[in-house]
């Protein structure tokens, strides 16, 4: 109740519309979601268009590389979600209707099969936290204790079919999201490289893609895995990093903006404008003890 009305004061407040004429008007900002509704997405959609410019995430690389990101709509926003939930598919008709360029980052080793996402697993958050801190073998075992295993076929599915990529396909964009999604710093080297390198082959190969792009899993990524990504063909990959992206953010260190699937839209503008994560970036680094 707190927050709802907390994002109600600050969406009156003038700042997020100073926000987005001031600092967002020559920036590309990318949204995330994961598995939100139609009916969410609609009030999102309508929200952000009369607000906000909806570019692809192409249509950002290729002014990049060509030099001509002025050239970009002012306040040009990306929108992508991570994982390729199979509920994705009901946004399909959202995504024509309101001419919505969506990047989806898919599982290669999930997307079109039954096995499910480990995150997914019965279990409860703080094991959840725990096993994205802990080794990748580690993690492993862990789930093969509650029955989950990354090749094993359940009786259903939780991430997007053949069919649905198939017919999605020209309206969405299908992008990487590694193999099993695994938490690739905590992996080894051999594991990341596969994680990495397999998924846009498999992607291509499997769905017929054509993929530029990944997206780190849990957005946790270290030097190594920039350096895996672009030795592996990609041109860029998106981080959960708080911020905008200019001319000037690396390439595979693409900032994003996390958006609750489930965010009122007071909540979604306030968010999208970037003054909730200064506001938390502030607060977090006067909690950091010096030093540090
Ligand atoms: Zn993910």
């Amino acid at each position: 109740m707190i927050r709802r009305l907390a994002f109600f004061l600050l969406r009156f407040s003038l700042v997020p519309f100073f926000a987005r004429e001031l600092i967002q008007r020559k920036k590309v900002t990318i949204i995330a979601y994961h598995l939100v509704s139609p009916e969410v997405a609609e009030a999102h959609f309508t929200a952000l268009r009369r607000r906000y410019n909806i570019i692809s995430l192409r249509d950002f690389l290729n002014a990049r590389s060509n030099g001509t990101l002025d050239k970009l709509p002012p306040k040009a926003l990306i929108v992508t979600l991570d994982d390729g939930h199979k509920s994705n598919y009901l946004l399909k008709p959202v995504f024509q209707k309101y001419s919505i360029p969506a990047t989806i980052f898919l599982c290669s080793g999930i997307a079109g099969t039954n096995r499910h996402f480990w995150f997914a697993t019965h279990l409860v958050d703080t094991d959840r936290q725990y096993l994205k801190r802990v080794s990748d073998e580690r993690r492993l075992e862990m789930l093969e204790k509650v029955g989950f295993s990354e090749t094993r076929e359940f009786a259903t599915r939780q991430a997007l079919s053949q069919t649905e990529i198939e017919e999605m396909k020209n309206i969405a964009d299908f992008q990487s999201h590694t193999v099993f999604h695994s938490i690739l710093p905590r992996c080894s080297k051999q594991r990341s490289v596969r994680e990495i390198w397999q998924s846009r082959r498999d992607l291509e190969d499997k769905f017929g893609l054509s993929v530029y792009a990944l997206a780190y899993p849990n957005g946790d990524y270290s030097n190594r895995e920039i350096e895996i990504a672009s030795s592996a063909g990609y041109e860029c990959a998106l981080t959960m990093d708080f911020g905008f992206n200019s001319r000037r953010t690396p390439l595979f260190q693409l900032r994003r903006i996390a958006v609750n699937d489930d965010a009122a839209v007071s909540e979604l503008l306030v968010k999208v404008s970037g003054v909730w994560g200064f506001l938390r970036e502030r607060v977090r680094s006067k909690r950091k003890p010096k030093g540090e």
